[in-house]
Parts: C-alpha cells; structure tokens; sequence
C-alpha cells in the first residue's frame, strides 16, 4: 500500500491538538481559563466510553473539564435546569451534551437549551443556520475534522464535486454546508436516491457518512477521487470482530489518490475539533464580554 494514499487522521488530529495546546497557552496567559461541561444521562456504555476519552483529551490539551454523569431516570426538567446553570456560568464556555439521551427526554428540546456561543457541537438551530448562511459558527466536530483532511490533502477545494453519502443532521448535512463553503459543487445521496452509485462515479471527493460496512466499493469511484470514510461498523470477520468504514478499502485502494483508513481516519479528528471548538468558545466569549465591557464604560 502507497503510504502516500493514506489520509492519517492520527496526525492530522496531533496537528490540531498542538495548536489547540498553544492557543489554550495564550488564553491562560490572559487570564481565562478555557472549560468544557460534558453532560452524560444514562447508563449506555459506549456513551461512557465517549465521554471519557472527551475529559482525557480535554485534561490533555491543558482545558479544564467538568462531568456530569446523571442517572437514566433524570426528569427533562432537572436536565434543562442543569443546562441553564451551566449557560449561565461564565467559567465555562463548552457545553456538550452525549448523545443518546433516554427516551423520555426530548433531544431538540435539550440541545435547544444550550446556550448557541457554547454550542461545542454545532447543533443548535441558530448554529446550524449560520453553517448554511456560511457565516463563522461553531460547527459540528466530524464535518469539521473531514473538511481539514480533504484541505491538507488537495488545498484548495474551489470547483471541486463532492458527494456526500448520507445527509444525517450530525455528518451529511453540516458536510455538505462546509463544501459549499468550501466553494465546491456539492451532490447529496441518500437513502432514497436514485443511484447513488452513478452519482458517486462523478465525485472528485466522496464522504461517505452511511453506517453500511463497505457499501462502497472501488466501481463507484472515479480513478483519482479522494475519499473521506466517516463510517464505524463492527462486523464480524471469521469470528473476529473489527471494526471496517463504509468503503470497501482494498477495492478503492486502487482507484483513489487518497483515502482515509479505518480505524485511524476521520475518528480522532472528531475529538480534536471537539476541543478546537471549546476553545474557539472561550477565546468569542472572552471577546464579547470584553466589547459589552466598553459598551457600558461608554454611558
Ligand atoms: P445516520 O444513520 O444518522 O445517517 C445515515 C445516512 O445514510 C442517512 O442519511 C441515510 O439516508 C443514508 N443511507 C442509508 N443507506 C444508504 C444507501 N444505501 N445509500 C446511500 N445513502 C444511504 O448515521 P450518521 O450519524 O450520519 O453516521 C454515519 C456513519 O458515520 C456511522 O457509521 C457512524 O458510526 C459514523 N460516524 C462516525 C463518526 C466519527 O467520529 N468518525 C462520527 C459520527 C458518525
């Protein structure tokens, strides 16, 4: 396999991390202190496992963290009020909230109350409808993670067709937003696509954000595409379980000019963000307060 082909999402994640480090120096040295509040409900092991690697990450890169683990039987309104605490806290400046929330819970409703300046995720409406104004926001981490890879890998991206596999609230839709910001021609496929398949023989650059182990194989790719696979499955291979993306690798391999693997792609990219935000976060809040600052010496 040419190294070359390979998309590391392990460094590239390193890179943004150090920068993260170096702008979390320059906070502290004037006095803010950047913190993420990451709120768990529930006993869904995976979540646990997320959340951890969030706090370690965050405790790495020199920002303070603050967990909330509560339990499944938690009433929407204790969770709102929780949130309401922390929007109104003005230490801390990330706010994360795991998903998936208990069935009991509204998941618009809770992560509407989050306040959109500590919107980590991206996920709030006023967020999301900046992305697609193309306005400056905070972005969800996975899209973001990608677009990075696709800007250290070819550049610049004006012109470039893209085709997004998958058009979720989490990965497709904010991918597509950031191409088109990113000036490219952007296709979305989906489920109820016509042929999806035809579409993606066109892409100069396919994400692939669908949850099917190897849907995509090297017939769907254009020779030289560049290829993002954002998809985690676990199957099961001769008895061992591992975990493999969206694209079948080795049938791509030979058609693209790079391609991210999985494991090592686009997962620690999402982290890395994660923390970018937090403190993308912190440095706007500490902007705002400083300008409503003046506003008021001025009266
Ligand atoms: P989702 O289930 O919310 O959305 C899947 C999308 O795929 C849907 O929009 C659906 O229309 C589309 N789709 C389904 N079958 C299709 C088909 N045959 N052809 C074309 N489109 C089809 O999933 P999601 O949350 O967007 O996640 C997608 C994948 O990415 C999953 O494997 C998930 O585990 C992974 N993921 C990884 C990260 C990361 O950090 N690397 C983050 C988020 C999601």
């Amino acid at each position: 396999m040419s190294p070359l082909k390979l998309i590391d999402g392990k460094v590239a994640a390193a890179e943004v991390l150090q920068q993260v480090r170096e702008d979390v120096r320059t906070l502290k040295a004037d006095g803010i202190e950047p913190a993420l509040a990451v709120i768990l409900v529930g006993d869904d092991p995976a979540s646990h496992v997320y959340v951890r690697n969030k706090i370690l990450r965050a405790e790495e890169a020199g920002i303070r963290s603050l967990e909330y683990r509560l339990p499944a039987t938690t009433r929407e309104t204790e969770l709102l009020a929780l949130i309401g605490t922390l929007n109104d806290d003005p230490h801390v400046h990330g706010l994360l909230l795991q998903l998936p929330l208990p069935p009991h819970i509204e998941e618009t409703r809770a992560l509407q109350a989050i306040a959109p300046s500590k919107d980590v995720d991206g996920f709030h409406s006023e967020n999301v409808g900046g992305l697609s104004q193309g306005r400056d926001v905070l972005t969800p981490c996975t899209p973001s993670g990608c677009l990075y890879l696709l800007e250290q890998t070819l550049g610049d991206l004006s012109g470039k067709h893209a085709v997004v596999i998958g058009r979720s609230n989490i990965v497709g839709k904010p991918m597509a937003a950031l191409l088109l910001k990113a000036h490219c021609s952007v296709t979305v496929v989906h489920s109820r696509s016509a042929d999806a398949k035809a579409l993606c023989q066109l892409a100069d650059i396919v994400i692939a954000a669908v949850g099917r182990p190897r849907l995509i194989d090297g017939s769907w790719l254009k020779e030289g595409a560049v290829v993002i696979d954002v998809g985690i499955n676990r199957i099961d291979d001769n008895g061992r379980s591992r975990l493999v993306g969206d694209v079948d690798f080795d049938s791509a391999l030979p058609k693209v000019a790079a391609i991210t693997p999985v494991p090592g792609g686009v997962g620690p990219m999402t982290i890395a963000f994660l923390m970018k935000n937090t403190v993308a976060a912190a440095r706007q809040q500490a902007l705002s307060s400083q300008s409503e600052a003046v506003c008021l010496s001025t009266y």
